[in-house]
């Protein structure tokens, strides 16, 4: 675990908001919780959080039941179902620095 992870907390979100998000989530099967709202285009589930705006369902359910993510923290999925929305089925990790920072700037010749 990164040394930064530990000092994060859950994200908090209205009650409202979250028994809404948890509407959409199936427990039925313990293991894996599956989504039942709308999907992106590449499969992912999405979730309306308020009018404008729209955030990943998996990302959206390890931030309010685990912790939050930075803004460089992408999750990986170990269950091989995008739509598995149980935070321990999704292990966090730390993506590369932005490429602004490590462009190179071209010579002309
Ligand atoms: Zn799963």
């Amino acid at each position: 675990m990164p040394p930064t992870a530990a000092k994060k907390k859950k994200l908090k979100v209205p009650a409202s908001v979250r028994k809404r998000f948890e509407d959409y989530i199936d427990k039925k099967n313990r293991k894996c919780w599956t989504w039942k709202g709308s999907r992106t285009e590449d499969g992912y589930g999405q979730f309306w959080l308020n009018e404008g705006k729209v955030v990943k369902a998996h990302r959206f359910a390890y931030e309010i039941f685990v912790r939050e993510l930075g803004p460089r923290e992408r999750l990986k999925n170990i269950c091989k179902d995008k739509n598995c929305m149980n935070p321990e089925c999704w292990q966090p990790f730390t993506i590369g620095e932005p490429i602004a920072m490590t462009r190179v700037r071209r010579k002309k010749s």
